[in-house]
């Protein structure tokens, strides 16, 4: 673990102290498409929130490469870590608004009702 993020709002438009909340309780662009995710993670500048690496989409990596929002933090229940996509390295962030993990009753990989039976398979083919 190494830096502090030095300024999480860079490019967000937004003064210091007006941290956003998350977008929702899924990701933005799975829930629109009716798609699947394996974990979550929230953009700390505006809040989005997209799936993982290890997800098939990665739209937590595309909002990145389309916004330039290089801080997220993990949206998984107990998981508190930041990652910085620019640098490919974890780094100490603020404490955001709540909430700060997806309702707990939601599973991994989620959303209930939206995740095929052979989505091991499917995350396993895609890397
Ligand atoms: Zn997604
Ligand atoms: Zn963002």
């Amino acid at each position: 673990m190494v830096d502090w993020i030095e300024d999480p709002m860079a490019g967000a438009g937004l003064a210091a102290g007006t941290l956003p909340e998350p977008s929702g309780s899924g990701c933005v662009e799975c829930d629109e498409a009716g798609g699947w995710w394996f974990h979550l993670r929230r953009c700390v500048n505006c809040g989005h929130v997209g799936c993982c690496d290890d997800s098939l989409a990665r739209h937590a990596r595309r909002h990145f490469e389309a916004t330039g929002h290089r801080y997220i933090q993990s949206f998984e229940p107990g998981e508190d870590w930041f990652w910085d996509y620019l640098d490919e390295r974890a780094v100490h962030g603020p404490l955001l608004p709540p909430p700060r993990h997806h309702p707990t009753a939601q599973p991994a990989p989620g959303p209930e009702g939206r995740v095929p039976s052979d989505w091991r398979k499917q995350l396993a083919s895609s890397r």
